[in-house]
């Protein structure tokens, strides 16, 4: 099984996925957690390349085929093999992502991300992407308390791009609901803890129907 978590900075991602983890080791599942752009020695130059050489112009294409690069080594370095030994993979974003900052908010139809993106991952996609929902400025104000942040190229770009970004993981969810599923990020962190885990055991559920368990 693959679960991939998105949402924009300071919706509590890295926050959700560390509980999720612990939760499904509970159960008993074999968790490869990863992060994309990165979790390969490529990947994760890409991502220092990507995130923090502010210096260098990248144009919306050329950074979505960066990210593309990432995401092929990682798919192939880490993803593919371990779904192929069972175990259960848990990523830090995806392509997803690419659609949403690079296509909805970046100015390339997003679409075209997607025909680009299934050629990369050669069909290798999560069975749900937990998107964490929250407005941008609830996002902000959590970043803000967070002193320790540097902010990243992503996080450069400021309010109205995040309002975009919101709108496209929206329009996202609305084209393919089994899919993008969206958990409401503004509540407690428990609250929010117990509707992914739901999300996550109808994916369990029905991957154990299919092998007949
Ligand atoms: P992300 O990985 O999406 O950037 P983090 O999990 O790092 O988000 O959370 C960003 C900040 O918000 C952290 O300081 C974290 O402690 C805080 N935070 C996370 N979830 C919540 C929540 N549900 N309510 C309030 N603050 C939260």
């Amino acid at each position: 099984m693959f679960f991939s978590f998105d949402g924009i900075d300071g919706s509590g991602k890295s926050t959700q996925m560390s509980r999720f983890v612990a939760w499904l080791e509970q159960q008993g599942h074999d968790v490869v957690v990863c992060r994309d752009p990165g979790s390969t020695p490529l990947g994760e130059s890409l991502r220092e390349l990507l995130l923090h050489r502010h210096e260098l112009a990248l144009s919306a294409r050329a950074e979505m085929h960066v990210y593309m690069a990432a995401r092929a080594q990682l798919v192939d370095e880490v993803i593919r093999p371990a779904l192929e030994a069972g175990r259960t993979v848990v990523s830090d974003r995806y392509l997803l992502a690419n659609v949403v900052y690079q296509g909805h908010a970046g100015g390339i139809e997003p679409a075209e991300v997607w025909r680009i993106g299934r050629f990369t991952v050669g069909g290798v996609l999560p069975d749900v992407n937990i998107v964490l929902d929250v407005p941008p400025e609830t996002a902000a104000e959590r970043l803000r308390r967070d002193e320790t942040r540097e902010p990243d190229r992503m996080e450069r770009r400021g309010e109205e791009f995040c309002r975009q970004l919101r709108a496209g993981y929206l329009a996202e969810a609305a084209a393919d609901p089994r899919h993008v599923v969206l958990v409401d990020a503004t509540r407690g962190v428990e609250e929010i803890e117990a509707d992914v885990r739901r999300v996550a055991q109808r994916v369990i559920d029905s991957a154990a129907e299919v092998r007949g368990t």
